[in-house]
């Protein structure tokens, strides 16, 4: 169904993953769709371009599919704008999000998880401690932490709290040879600082056991096979006995972690090492409770100090841990730590006015599973009340929370075009500004004045993507980001 023909206007709100594959979709299954995206950034793709590891180029193929989506004449990029929330970049333009909603038919959150969250323990402010999401960000040249100098060269131990694939990427960019490094697409002031480091020793700490960890087979394995860089065996009392009897994600990676791990359990023992080498351990059971400030200089780390814990059940995957009462706190000396434990949505400004419902609880905007927003609301009576919310939906991280891979987040995605699909085909289920006139999209925003905003359009981007590739190439990577949002509007002159 068209509608009568007319245009469906969709306004997608962030180019990551969670956009150009709810982009790609919507323009397949609607006739005559016109899809305009908004980002907050001058450059498009999200975490796949500044979350992604650099020595992971493989994972970044998803933005061949990208461009092509971008080539379509029904696809209009508006880069360099901010929706319904001042630009954290200086040179960047906002539109408030009442001004979208007059202007479409729909319109798709996928503008991800900006924040982080934080432990909420004492000491989380002081200097040495940073989050992954800031280390990721600066390491890949994402403007808002190109300034953020993290100092490498205090001590030669490093702690991460948290034990996903995040935490993993930490230590990878720790103790990887900063040679392998230099040839990816890592940001030039991270190569700087990371060929002057210090760390040798990197501590990945999680609250419970490995049966319970969040990382995977493939990011476990790259750190085990990092020439020179030797593994402190795991604590083997916490891997069942019987590892054949798992089910065969758990036990390959059981069967890993042992491999490097000789029994009887020696996990405070040294591995075969020499002592330039660098090594890592993943120490579990521990609770983070206090960054320690230096007696010398209150301002700065000095130790990272844990609770050890218990399990519900070792050996059962969704145990939670318990803290232990015994007065027996576990102390890391080091000047370095990283707390890598998730990444945090948080709701638009404009929300609250406007009624869109976000829940502060999941850290998501509130929706039906398949991306369709909808307030829920218990009536007097005590049923619930579902409220929709005519033409809005979300995807991606914002609708499912920070976890996933990028193809989990397309498939996600899709399901939110889908299920927009059905609700435009079906007639009945009411959209935005459904009167009939053709509400404008992108025209019609612009129309409102946007005096003084740089917008950067597709081909401003691909302009901005060969000056990076062409200043890789002098120093033998695939690209030299810019990682000043002057810088990249500079090369448009
Ligand atoms: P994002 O990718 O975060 O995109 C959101 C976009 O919205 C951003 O471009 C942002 O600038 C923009 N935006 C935000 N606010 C606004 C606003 N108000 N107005 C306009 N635009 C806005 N997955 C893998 O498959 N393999 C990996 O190796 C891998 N490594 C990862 C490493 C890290 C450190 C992280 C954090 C994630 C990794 N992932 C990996 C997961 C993958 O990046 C995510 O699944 C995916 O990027 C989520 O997509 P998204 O579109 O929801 O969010």
């Amino acid at each position: 169904s068209t509608r009568d023909g007319r245009p469906f206007r969709l306004a997608v709100i962030g180019s990551g993953p969670a956009g150009f594959y709810t982009a790609y979709r919507a323009m397949t299954r609607i006739q005559n769709a016109r899809v305009d995206m908004y980002e907050a950034l001058p450059v498009p793709y999200g975490l796949v371009r500044f979350g992604v590891a650099p020595d992971h180029p493989e994972v970044k193929n998803c933005q061949e599919k990208f461009e092509e989506v971008a080539s379509s004449p029904n696809f209009t990029f508006i880069g360099n704008v901010s929706i319904g929330t001042k630009s954290d970049h200086p040179d960047g333009g906002t539109i408030p999000l009442a001004s979208i909603l007059r202007h479409y038919h729909a319109v798709v959150f996928s503008y991800g998880a900006a924040k982080d969250r934080t432990l909420g323990i004492p000491g989380e402010h002081v200097k040495g401690v940073y989050s992954a999401r800031q280390f990721v960000g600066w390491y890949n040249g994402l403007p808002e932490h190109a300034n953020l100098a993290p100092d490498l060269t205090r001590g030669d131990e490093a702690v991460i709290i948290g034990q996903g694939n995040v935490a993993l990427d930490v230590a990878r960019m720790l103790l990887e040879d900063v040679d392998v490094l230099r040839k990816s697409d890592i940001a030039e002031h991270a190569i700087e600082t990371l060929s002057k480091s210090k760390v040798r020793r990197v501590h990945i700490v999680g609250r419970r056991g490995p049966m319970q960890a969040a990382f995977t087979i493939k990011e476990i394995r790259e750190l085990l096979r990092l020439p020179s860089v030797a593994f402190h065996p795991i604590d083997t009392s916490l891997v069942p006995q019987d590892i054949k009897s798992l089910p065969r994600a758990p036990r390959r990676l059981m069967d890993i972690l042992l491999q490097d791990s000789p029994t009887p359990p020696t996990h405070c023992s040294p591995p075969t090492q020499t002592k330039q080498q660098k090594s890592w351990s993943l120490d579990f059971l521990l609770s983070p409770t206090a960054f320690l400030p230096s007696p010398a200089d209150p301002a700065r780390l000095a130790a990272t100090k844990f609770t050890r814990t218990t399990l519900s059940d070792p050996f059962d995957p969704a145990a939670y841990a318990l803290p232990t009462t015994d007065a027996d706190p576990h102390t890391i000396p080091s000047a370095l730590a990283f707390r890598s434990v998730g990444y945090q949505s948080t709701p638009l400004p404009e929300f609250a006015p406007l009624g869109i419902p976000f829940s502060d609880r999941h850290g998501v905007i509130s929706n039906d599973g398949r991306g369709r927003v909808q307030h829920e609301e218990r009536a007097a009576d005590a049923s619930m009340r579902i409220g929709r919310f005519p033409g809005l939906y979300c995807a991606g991280w914002v609708k499912r929370g920070p976890t996933g891979v990028i193809a989990s987040t397309m498939q996600d995605a899709f399901s939110t075009a889908d299920a927009m699909a059905e609700d435009w085909a079906d007639g009945r289920v009411a959209f935005l500004n459904d009167k009939g006139r053709d509400v404008g999209g992108w025209d019609g925003v612009k129309g409102e004045g946007m005096s003084g905003v740089r917008v950067v359009d597709w081909e401003g981007w691909r302009r901005i993507d060969r000056a990076e590739r062409e200043r890789g190439a002098r120093v033998g990577k695939e690209r030299e980001k810019f990682t000043r949002t002057g810088d990249m509007l500079a090369v448009l002159g």
